[in-house]
């Protein structure tokens, strides 16, 4: 007979998910590697998931291009690539659900008549991580008095084609419990208001989307950049209102450019796809992020190359700076002198 506790508990899952819009550059790069060195020092079963639902931004070649890039790492994955696009139907089913339970109502009002209506524009964050557009996509906040008086509740009808959705957000404090940034509060309401879950081209918003597939594809532990933290306040109200259980969250502090702004084209091109096409080994590229994650290495201590391996063995989550790290042109310079 077999007892329940003869079967190991289930392990956990996390993902990589980079968004093919852009380029993957070094502050992406690092984030990939804490994730996968976590991943693997502790038998995290790895997914890999394209975010490819941000219709016209997604060029079909550069899916292939962030798979070629991750491997040219030297990381490596258990399932996928698992892409979004492929089948709509379960964020379809979550807006049913959201719907349902009154979380939700549909808006056709345009950006333009939410910023006339808004009393002060919002600059907070934005949808896509450590994306090159990030700073320069400001967020407004949805002014309370646009809500509609009634939600839908009851008969919701979700008309996919047709309309804006927008996510009901309470006005109260949301704590997240995160394991490189600490217990931080965040209230969505003041922030972003009702944030968007759903445009009328049939695309479901990150927000939704990266919460129904972390939910579905069982991910128990969510390791991305630390700007993305305001949007864990808001998963945390979706999460809440699909009755699914939080998973655990690994903010990462960021990589800036010499001007204290998150890393961007605006520092130049540090994109991974032209470091490898200048030449630059992938060694000396891992040298300077481990240098940036604690360990002796990069400019200045004389290891000028190092595997995805060597990483994975020398990487210790206590010793990665709290504080953002900063790409200098001397850093730059570094690389290319290989
Ligand atoms: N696809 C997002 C990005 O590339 C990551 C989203 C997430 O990890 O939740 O920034």
């Amino acid at each position: 007979m077999t007892s329940p506790a003869a079967h190991p508990p289930p392990k956990p899952v996390t993902r990589l998910a980079p968004s093919p819009t852009g380029a993957l550059h070094l502050g992406n790069a690092r984030t990939f590697l804490i994730n996968w060195a976590l991943a693997r020092q502790a038998g995290w079963r790895i997914l890999l998931r394209i975010e490819d639902l941000d219709g016209p931004r997604v060029k079909p070649e550069s899916v292939q291009q962030s798979i070629d890039l991750l491997r040219w790492l030297g990381i490596d994955w258990d399932e996928g690539p698992l892409l979004q696009s492929a089948d709509l139907t379960p964020y379809e089913r979550a807006m049913m659900q959201l719907g349902r339970r009154g979380h939700i109502f549909s808006c056709p009002l345009t950006r333009r008549q939410i910023a006339e209506a808004a009393s002060a524009p919002h600059d907070e964050g934005d949808e896509g991580g450590e994306g090159d557009e990030g700073d320069d996509r400001h967020e407004l906040r949805f002014p309370p008095e646009l809500r509609p008086a009634r939600a839908e509740t009851g008969r919701f009808e979700f008309h996919p084609r047709a309309t804006n959705y927008r996510f009901l957000v309470p006005d109260r404090p949301i704590t997240i419990d995160d394991r490189f940034a600490g217990t931080v509060t965040r209230n969505p309401g003041r922030e972003v208001g009702d944030f968007v879950l759903w445009t009328k081209s049939r695309t479901p918003a990150y927000q939704l989307a990266v919460v129904v597939d972390d939910a579905r594809q069982g991910v128990t532990d969510v390791v991305r950049g630390v700007d993305l933290l305001p949007s864990a306040a808001r998963q945390q109200l979706i999460y809440e209102a699909l009755g699914l259980p939080l998973p655990q969250w690994w903010h990462v502090p960021l990589v800036l450019g010499p001007d204290g702004r998150r890393l961007a084209k605006r520092h130049g091109d540090t994109r991974l796809l032209i470091y490898r096409e200048t030449g630059v080994p992938v060694e000396r590229i891992i040298a300077l992020i481990a240098g940036w994650c604690g360990i002796n290495a990069g400019p200045g201590t004389g290891r000028a190359a190092l595997s995805a391996r060597d990483f994975l063995e020398a990487f210790q989550p206590a010793t990665l700076p709290e504080q953002p790290v900063t790409f200098t042109e001397d850093d730059h310079r570094w690389l290319i002198s290989a």
